[in-house]
């Protein structure tokens, strides 16, 4: 525990003195520094697209000035350079924003399984591309869920892409459904909507820092797939506000499971 120490004047003409409190600032200085590690991150992860950027344009008007096949290739490697730099600062303006939502509670309806049909339908050209077979099992009718339609749709997006780039050896990415009488940690009756890969799986010892922000399990791995590590950040914080959880379990060699616990709404009457 942090205390300051903050003294006061006491006393009159005759009597003088000081009067010492104590204040508890631990909150303080966490949050404090907390913000001091997140514009640390931001800047770093800013910097490598930056550095890469500014080393090509010096190559493209000095060494690389005259030689047409050099350029085109160095034009490909500053686009991709630019695309992730985009990415970041997108999923920055996203966490920022679910993060000032938190508070409002969703007061929507949402039929959850026709949210992820239709994720799955944006996402078959790049899953056909990355030739991993994307199935939806409608195994369960699910009761709506109060929600806010484009979050969940972003939480989808988010675990689904996830599935398919780091599970993409798999060759395949399941999504099904689940209701559940009483969740213990919502306290209550719940849906779950559940992604599986089947690809390397997770070590246990990352698995509870997953949805801090930049945490990395693999952070070659996330680089090369131009990852922000800022996916599951989002993800935690618009389940916060559906008072919802992520639950993650996965076996090495084996695969990864994400659930998605949102409560069920309570019955009308
Ligand atoms: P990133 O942009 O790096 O993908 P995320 O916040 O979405 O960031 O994920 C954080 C980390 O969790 C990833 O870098 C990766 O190491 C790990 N991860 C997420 N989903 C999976 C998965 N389905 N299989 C294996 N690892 C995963």
């Amino acid at each position: 525990t942090l205390y300051r120490v903050v003294c006061t004047p006491v006393g009159d003409a005759t009597r003088a003195g000081v009067m010492a409190s104590f204040e508890d600032v631990t909150s303080i200085e966490t949050a404090g520094q907390m913000r001091r590690d997140f514009v640390a991150n931001v800047s770093h992860e800013l910097r490598t697209p930056l550095t890469a950027l500014i080393g090509f344009i010096d190559t493209l008007r000095g060494p690389a000035r005259n030689d047409a096949a050099a350029r085109d290739r160095f034009l490909i490697t500053m686009e991709r350079e630019a695309e992730r730099m985009n990415r970041l600062v997108n999923d920055l303006l996203s966490l920022s924003q679910v993060e000032t939502e938190e508070r409002i509670r969703p007061t929507d309806l949402q039929d959850v399984p026709a949210l992820v049909d239709s994720v799955c339908h944006n996402l078959r050209p790049l899953s056909d591309d990355m030739q991993v077979a994307l199935e939806v099992i409608p195994n369960v009718t699910l009761p709506k869920v109060l929600g806010d339609g484009d979050q969940l749709r972003q939480v989808f997006v988010n675990l689904i892409e996830n599935a398919m780039k780091y599970g993409r050896d798999g060759g395949r990415v399941t999504i099904a459904f689940e209701v559940i009488n009483r969740d213990p940690i919502l306290a209550g009756p719940a849906v779950a909507i559940i992604v599986k890969d089947y690809g390397p799986g997770i070590d246990s010892i990352h698995i509870h820092r997953l949805t801090e922000r930049f945490y990395r399990a693999d952070d070659h791995r996330s680089q090369q797939l131009g990852g922000t590590g800022l996916g599951l950040a989002i993800v935690k914080h618009i389940l916060n506000r559906h008072r919802g959880r992520l639950k993650i379990e996965s076996k090495v060699g084996e695969g990864s499971c994400f659930a998605v616990l949102l409560p069920q709404p309570p019955q009308a009457g």
